[in-house]
This record gives structure tokens, C-alpha cells and sequence, in this order.
């Protein structure tokens, strides 16, 4: 099956068209400064059309468009249910009929951390596999699951969202969904640099250089033994430690999955064995390549 698939994340935009498990072309589209999906939208058209010119190919030759969004997303009724901060005109947009009328081409929609679960189960680090937790850390931090073979969704398209927004500290900072203490407001690349200015010392830190603090300072600080980054270090990887981690922090693995390894083994309670604690393997085109089982579900 050939597809057009475009992945919109947190702070990053990515078109493509994929070939079953190939993908054959992928350009990023600048959502830095896009608020509004109807504004992103006739990018998203140039793009494929350029895409789909190079390789001498048209939308005749694709089977459908797969978009995922950085929100809940019914996938069965193809609507964006809810959204914050980013895109919160996706809930009026009705993109199916957009997609019909532009390319003549079916559409599905899901949530962007499903279409990375879905692609790492199709391709990817959990090929082969048919019960799978997976957390994506980037800007934000997305969980979703699959049990025997299908995704886990619920009524409310919510369900297996294990993640980002699980309260961790009862007292802890403001999230952007509203609670206290989430999982995402205390460990995630949005709310480091917030965790980090407030930290007791931080004056004395090599961090207080760094003007929008990443994981990447914060593991390189960390490595060559400098207090406050490796007592924020260890907070986050208590923090992560209830699950498998994907996204753009994975480029630290090998400080993170002993970690969380570790933590499950002492932690978790699996009579039956040990949880086993995975890397994921498609990076950023996770998403993409969920394009394919994403159209062929059947609902
Ligand atoms: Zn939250």
C-alpha cells in the first residue's frame, strides 16, 4: 500500500509518502509558528504535491492520507475531539471532506503518539510483538498502549494515555491540561527549563547558561558531574520510570533505559517476569511509518 501520511507533533510538522514499511520521501513543514491547523494546511497540499512530482508518482497511486495531531483524536469517527495550545481550530475542521475534495483520497486521523506506537509495532523496536506500552518524551510526553494487537483507545479516545498527564506530585507545578503535578509539567522538554530556574543552587550550575535548557544539556551536565543537573536527572528518571520511552530524548538512551530497567524490576509487579524495557528504532519517522496499519485497521 502506498500513502500520504503527515505527522504534526508538539513543535514539528512532517510530511510523507510511504510504501508499506518504506518510506520513499519525507519533507518537514515549518509548524514552529502555526497556531492554527487551517493555516499549516496549504503547506501540508504543497508539500505532498511536490513529494509526489519528485518521484514521478500521483495521489491516484496512494490509497489514502494518514494524519496524525498532538491531540485526542477519535480515530473511528475521524474528528479531532480536543486539542491544547496547538491547533484548537482542528476540532472544526472537517479534514475528511478537505482531503476528498484536495486529493481525492479517504482519510483517518489519529493521535501522533498512536501513530508512533503504530509504527514501531508495524517496523519498528516492537515488530513482532502484540502487548506494548509505549512513551514518547519530546516537548511533551504521550503514552499509549496496544493489547493483543490493536491499539487501545476507549470511548472517550483516551484510554491507555499512561503517560504525560498522570499526576506525580500532589503539590507539584501547574500542567498546561489544567491538573497539578503531571507527569508532563515535571519531566518533560516543555517544563525542564521551568524545573531547572527554580531549582535550590541553580545559580552555581553550568545550566544556568543555557537560555531554553534541553535533555541533551541537561545528560551532558549531568555526565561530567555537576550537582544541580544530576539531582534533576535523577528526579526525571524516577519520574519516567514507569514505562518504555521513545521520542526525541531517546538520543540519550543509554543514560535512560538501565534506569528504567532497573526501576521496573524492583518496582512492578509481574509474577510472570521481568517487563522487558526497549529503545525505540524509527526516531521521528515512527509516525510516518504507522501511515500503513493506521489505513488498513479495520474498525
Ligand atoms: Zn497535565
Amino acid at each position: 500500500m502506498r500513502a500520504l501520511v503527515v505527522d504534526l507533533g508538539g513543535s514539528h510538522g512532517t510530511c510523507g509518502v510511504v510504501e508499506d514499511t518504506k518510506l520513499l520521501a519525507h519533507e518537514v513543514v515549518d509548524a514552529k509558528g502555526a497556531k492554527s491547523l487551517l493555516e499549516i494546511l496549504p503547506e501540508i497540499v504543497r508539500s505532498f504535491r511536490r513529494m509526489l512530482s519528485d518521484l514521478g508518482l500521483t495521489t491516484a497511486d496512494c490509497a489514502g492520507v494518514a494524519m496524525g495531531l498532538p491531540a485526542i483524536v477519535d480515530a473511528r469517527g475521524g474528528r479531532v475531539l480536543s486539542t491544547r495550545t496547538k491547533y484548537e481550530d482542528a476540532t472544526n475542521v472537517d479534514l475528511a471532506s478537505w482531503f476528498r475534495a484536495e486529493f481525492g483520497l479517504e482519510s483517518r486521523l489519529e493521535n501522533d503518539a498512536r501513530m508512533a506506537l503504530l509504527g514501531e509495532s508495524y517496523t519498528g523496536a516492537a515488530a513482532g510483538f502484540s502487548d506494548i506500552v509505549m512513551m514518547t518524551l519530546g516537548t511533551g510526553i504521550g503514552g499509549t498502549a496496544m493489547i493483543a494487537g490493536k491499539l487501545l483507545r476507549g470511548k472517550h479516545s483516551q484510554a491507555g494515555c499512561l503517560g504525560g498527564h498522570l499526576p506525580v506530585l500532589y503539590n507539584g507545578r501547574r500542567c498546561i491540561c489544567g491538573a497539578v503535578g503531571c507527569a508532563e509539567a515535571e519531566a518533560a522538554g516543555w517544563s525542564l527549563p521551568l524545573v531547572a530556574k527554580e531549582w535550590s543552587g541553580i545559580a552555581t550550575s553550568k545550566l544556568a547558561a543555557c537560555t531554553n535548557l534541553n535533555f541533551q544539556q541537561l545528560f551532558e551536565a549531568a555526565a561530567e558531574q555537576d550537582t544541580v543537573a544530576c539531582e534533576i536527572r535523577d528526579r526525571c528518571l524516577e519520574i519516567w520510570g514507569v514505562a518504555a520511552v521513545g521520542g526525541g530524548v531517546m538520543k540519550s538512551a543509554q543514560n535512560i533505559l538501565p534506569a528504567i530497567q532497573k526501576y521496573l524490576d524492583e518496582h512492578a509487579w509481574t509474577d510472570w517476569g521481568k517487563v522487558r524495557v526497549g529503545a525505540a528504532q524509527l526516531g521521528n519517522n515512527a509516525a510516518l511509518l504507522g501511515a500503513v496499519p493506521l489505513l488498513s485497521e479495520r474498525f
